[in-house]
């Protein structure tokens, strides 16, 4: 399929064109930060960004989510009210190479084992990503080292580069080009427009300074369980939580019943929650498996670097660096990432004694 070109003042039209169909999602300014907020006016739409402040995975996965309603008589349940919009379309637009990644690894939390979420991977089957290029990736970028790039197409429908005064539109899946055919008016690109979006690409992996080898990562976790270094990574954490709620890849989330004793009515939610908190894994007799900031600091590496590559074959981290950017006490992931490839595995001490 051809390339094609979308000036700047025709998002506005695209806007216009798949708003009737689509909850159509977008980047917006709010309170000094991005944001993605469903959109009823494209001059809302901010496109001239580096990333948002909490990741797009709060578009189909909330902070705060119904997962149904109930009725009862006083005393037992008598009725439950299933979600109604799940099968509503949505369009995620503006969305980052690194985000758009997240989305292919929340999917397989959701899917994983017996018990699917339906309600998140409706919400997924229905929506459809238009990425966007990131031309000036920041020093706490390090996407390339997880096998991603900043102009990674491969999990979105559509793809944007940002030309200056235009974009660069490449349908990536049948869907996108589906609705870049809908879009007959959008003009063709030239051979310079795709010429300069090659060495724009070029420029910005260039930008990308933190090169992580993460050849083996995962297999020294497997036998450093008890390594001192927990110790000495988690040893300034405050335990704020930050780095798991403000991460693209993060799922854990606790489920509560509210009830409107006076109506009769209730609803069951789940919100986030994070495994930096002590009471995460508190159990009700007082026991905490979990302690410390020391296991707590080390559940966070181990369940991106060494659980998701068990159970996933797939790194649980996709080198966005929030994490790096809102920790208080610069806890840097990429500093704990460096120390853990320096601890020898048992195959290396052996060979070496
Ligand atoms: S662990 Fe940090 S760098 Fe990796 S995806 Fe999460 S927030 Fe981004
Ligand atoms: S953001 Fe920093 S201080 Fe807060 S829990 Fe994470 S590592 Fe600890």
């Amino acid at each position: 399929m051809e390339v094609m070109i979308l000036m700047k003042d025709q998002v506005e039209k695209l806007y216009n064109e798949l708003s009737g169909e689509y909850n159509f999602f977008a980047p917006v300014k709010e309170k000094g930060y991005i944001a993605y907020r469903k959109i009823s006016n494209p001059e809302e739409i901010e496109l001239n960004y580096f990333n948002s402040k909490i990741p797009p995975k709060e578009i189909l996965f909330p902070q705060m989510e119904v997962l149904f309603e109930f009725k009862t008589d006083g005393k037992n349940v008598i009725e439950i009210e299933d979600r109604k919009d799940l099968d509503e379309k949505n369009i995620l637009f503006g969305i980052r190479p690194c985000d758009a990644h997240s989305f292919d690894l929340l999917e397989k939390f959701f899917a994983f084992g017996d018990f699917q979420d339906e309600i998140f991977l409706k919400k997924r089957e229905n929506s459809l990503i238009i990425g966007i290029g990131c031309n000036s990736p920041k020093s706490t970028c390090f996407c390339t080292s997880i096998e991603g790039h900043p102009f990674q197409k491969d999990d979105m429908d559509i793809f944007l580069v940002d030309l200056g005064d235009k974009y660069l539109v490449e349908g990536i899946s049948d869907k996108g080009r589906n609705i870049i055919q809908q879009l007959s008016w959008l003009s063709k690109a030239s051979k310079t427009d795709v010429k300069e979006a090659k060495e724009l690409a070029k420029k910005a992996e260039d930008l990308i300074t933190t090169k992580l080898d993460l050849t083996n990562t995962s297999k020294i976790l497997e036998s450093n369980f008890s390594n001192a270094i927990w110790k000495e990574v988690s040893e300034n954490c405050l335990g704020c939580g930050s780095c798991s709620f403000l991460c693209p890849t993060c799922t854990c989330f606790d489920v509560i019943d509210e009830n409107a004793q006076y109506e009769n009515r209730g609803r069951r939610i789940r919100i986030w929650d994070t495994c930096q908190f002590c009471l995460y894994t508190l159990h009700t007799s007082g026991h905490n498996p979990r302690n410390s900031n020391i296991e707590r600091c080390r559940n966070r590496i181990l369940h991106k670097f060494s659980y998701y590559p068990l159970n996933y074959d797939i790194i649980g981290c996709v080198g966005c660096g929030r994490c790096i950017q809102v920790c208080p006490v610069n806890n840097d992931l990429r500093t704990i990432i460096n120390k853990i490839n320096n601890i020898k595995t048992k195959e290396e001490e052996n060979a070496s004694a």
